[in-house]
């Protein structure tokens, strides 16, 4: 599976001209969903071929600040986990604060499975965001929440070996959007454990990739018994 649209090759010229045909208020409704119209601005940004100030004041020139809303929000989760990094450098690898997930840090793996490692998951999506994420280096941000939910919960491996594996691969890697999202997953960094389920990564991305229940059991069941299964000391 490719992103919709691939930016890796852009110009800075082409960056602006996509960037001019990009609108906010449909990103707001949209971003969620795996084919919803996202910015793809990442790996840009990451690279300095535009700066998130120039992209802010291009959209704010020509929309209102409730159409731009949440895009800014996004826009600034970049700057806001950058300036924490420059603050507490020592917290990009260490645990901001203990797991909320009734588990110790000790409890998790430090390494990646190799099936992980080869995109050979009992759980056919999820092998298709690690190829997605093997073959382009770009992953929409639902896909990367779901990737990182799966290794730090339902597998049990440290949000470390996640976040290294995924800085390997990442045309957009940066440390602190990367790690600091890993541990707002894992919950050592947020009130609590993000997880999902089948039922959402249906409503989600069966738009864009054929999804098989049968081949998705480790990821199926209501919310309250996947919690149940996966947080048994809560
Ligand atoms: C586990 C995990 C790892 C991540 N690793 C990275 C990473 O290494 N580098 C990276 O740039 N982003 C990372 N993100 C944040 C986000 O997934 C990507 O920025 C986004 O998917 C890139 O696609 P886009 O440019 O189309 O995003 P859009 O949704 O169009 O967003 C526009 C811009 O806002 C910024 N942005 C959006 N969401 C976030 C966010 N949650 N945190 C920080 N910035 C955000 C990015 O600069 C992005 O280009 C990660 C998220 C998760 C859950």
């Amino acid at each position: 599976m490719q992103p919709v649209i691939d930016v890796s090759s852009f110009t800075r010229s082409q960056a602006l001209e996509y960037l001019n045909n990009f609108n906010p208020a449909l990103y707001a409704k949209t971003r969620n969903y795996l084919n919803g119209h996202i910015s793809y601005l990442s790996a840009l940004i990451k690279h300095g071929i535009v700066q998130n100030r120039e992209v802010y004041d291009l959209i704010r020139n020509k929309f209102s600040f409730a159409e731009s809303e949440k895009f800014f929000q996004e826009l600034a989760w970049r700057d806001f986990w950058r300036s924490y990094a420059h603050q507490h450098p020592q917290s990009l690898w260490q645990d901001v604060e203990d797991y909320k997930t009734g588990f110790q840090a000790s409890d998790y793996a430090q390494e990646l499975p190799e099936d992980i490692q080869q995109s050979q998951t009992p759980t056919q999506v999820i092998n298709i965001f690690l190829n997605q994420l093997r073959n382009t280096g770009y992953l929409h941000n639902h896909a990367r929440m779901y990737l990182a939910a799966y290794i730090v919960h339902f597998r049990k491996v440290k949000w470390q070996a996640g976040a290294r594996w995924f800085m390997y691969y990442l045309l957009d890697g940066d440390l602190a959007s990367n790690n600091f999202s890993w541990q707002w997953v894992a919950s050592t960094f947020a009130q609590k454990p993000y997880f999902f389920n089948l039922e959402n990564v249906q409503k989600y991305c069966s738009q864009s990739i054929s999804i098989i229940p049968e081949e998705n059991k480790e990821i199926d069941g209501s919310y309250e018994e996947i919690s149940a299964r996966l947080f048994p000391n809560l």
